[in-house]
């Protein structure tokens, strides 16, 4: 049963402020109408023995009201006596794009076991592009402004800008294995360069992964961005997708934690592949890295994006995690959740909110331009960045960017071009609200 709690939750979250007392409702009982200024109408989608079943699932194709789709209810708005009576059911149809609730019900997965686009509902009715959940914001606004609620107007600029960085190998020679593979390649044909080794063993500065002096460099041209490296922590070989397992204990990971302190960059916990189909193993990777590091960990992004289950977020929250940057389809750059602001995590078996706090991620390079997902042209990708961007502004949320420190090896290459035009771009733009 859906609490009273829940509902105010979500219609103030989709508003973006805590609404006064007896100006939005969620009732059918026509008697309590006369209580609100607007009121939802439930569409039957918490009702017992609906709620977590196939008969919950929107009906498609989508109904749309006022140019918005309607995941639940009727695109229906009339008034009763004072009250503006909606029955489209949006408090039902946020709930259900920022819980992940179609992965309780839908069995479709990629190779890696991930619900990815290709099975969602956003990408399958045509809305993961927009922000479905701010757009039913703003729907809710101009309805209480035309009721003579007025609220002050809606705050644009991104409220927050993480460049956050997943270090899935910290360098590729400066480590006996890496040689020893670097070597082999080479000899068996590989298009390697030995002197790449020889410079890395050198110094760590100088191996060809260890681009973070570059990657700082950009990142403080946008000098309020909160800057986070996501470590890995995994025991040994539990994955193959997990390797290289670096050692933490290592003084190159510990030049790198002095770097990370020197430049004022968070540490984050980036959970393993195998944490992802087994959640058991999250608080003792979040201990393991807290020991190296010497810092207490409370930001989390999951290793391939790959977050297998909702209940993964619960067991985030009972291990202490605060913030987690996972959610983001691997293989579709646009609106996962609906929004790009963050919100407390609310777990759709128990319909109750956590401590958890999820920031929806905007970007992750690879997304774009790798083969195995959008496959796009340089000019096509920093265009969909662009029209993100602009979304993500017009609804005041937040940029979460991911790039990888392997990917831009190349300065010249395009996830290095990519990186300081977006940069350059969310510049651009954050620059006409500060002034
Ligand atoms: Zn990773």
């Amino acid at each position: 049963m859906v609490s009273n709690e829940l509902i105010s939750y979500l219609i103030d979250f989709m508003v973006g402020e805590a609404l006064p007392e007896g100006w939005v409702g969620y009732t059918a009982n026509e008697e309590d109408f006369a209580h609100y200024r607007l009121v939802f109408v439930p569409s039957g989608f918490f009702h017992e023995g609906t709620y977590g079943t196939a008969s919950s699932m929107p009906a498609e194709p989508l109904a749309q009201l006022e140019g918005v789709p309607v995941l639940f209810g009727k695109p229906e708005v009339c008034m009763y006596h004072d009250t503006l009576v909606v029955h489209a059911d949006l408090p039902a149809s946020a709930f259900f794009l920022m819980t992940r609730y179609e992965e309780l019900l839908q069995a479709g997965r990629d190779v890696h076991n991930r619900f990815d686009a290709q099975h969602a509902l956003a990408k399958r009715a045509g809305f993961l592009h927009r922000p479905l959940v701010d757009e039913y914001g703003t729907l809710i606004r101009k309805w209480l402004d035309e009721l003579g609620c007025h609220l002050a107007s809606a705050p644009r600029g991104f409220s927050k800008i993480y460049l956050t960085h997943d270090v899935d190998t910290l360098d590729y020679y400066h480590h006996l294995r890496g040689t020893l593979g670097g070597f082999k390649r080479i000899l068996m044909g590989g298009n390697e360069k030995w002197t790449d080794i020889l410079k890395s063993w050198a110094d760590i500065n100088n191996d060809i992964a260890y681009t973070f002096p570059w990657l700082i460099e950009q990142d403080r041209k946008l000098p309020e961005a909160e800057v986070c490296f996501f470590m890995k922590a995994a025991d040994k070989e539990r994955n193959p997708y997990d390797r290289p397992v670096y050692d933490l204990q290592t003084e190159s990971l510990q030049g790198f934690n002095a770097f990370c302190t020197e430049n004022t960059c968070k540490i984050g916990l980036h959970a393993s592949y195998a944490s992802g189909g087994n959640a058991t193993l999250i608080a003792e990777e979040k201990k393991r890295l807290e020991e190296a590091f010497q810092k207490n960990v409370t930001a989390n992004r999951y290793h391939y994006l790959r977050t297998c289950s909702v209940d993964d977020m619960q067991a985030l929250a009972d291990a202490g995690i605060m913030d987690d940057f996972t959610m983001a389809f691997a293989d579709r750059i646009g609106f996962r959740m609906g929004t790009s602001r963050p919100f407390k995590w609310i777990n759709p078996k128990t319909l109750s909110l956590t401590n958890l706090t999820i920031h929806p991620m905007s970007v992750m390079e690879c997304t774009l331009m790798s083969p195995n997902y959008m496959n796009l042209q340089y000019s096509q990708a920093i265009e969909q960045i662009k029209q993100l961007m602009d979304k993500i502004y017009q609804y005041n949320g937040e940029v979460v960017l991911l790039w990888h420190n392997t990917s831009v090896m190349d300065p010249q290459g395009d996830y290095a071009r990519l990186y300081i035009d977006t940069l350059d771009y969310i510049g651009k733009l954050h620059e006409m609200i500060v002034q």
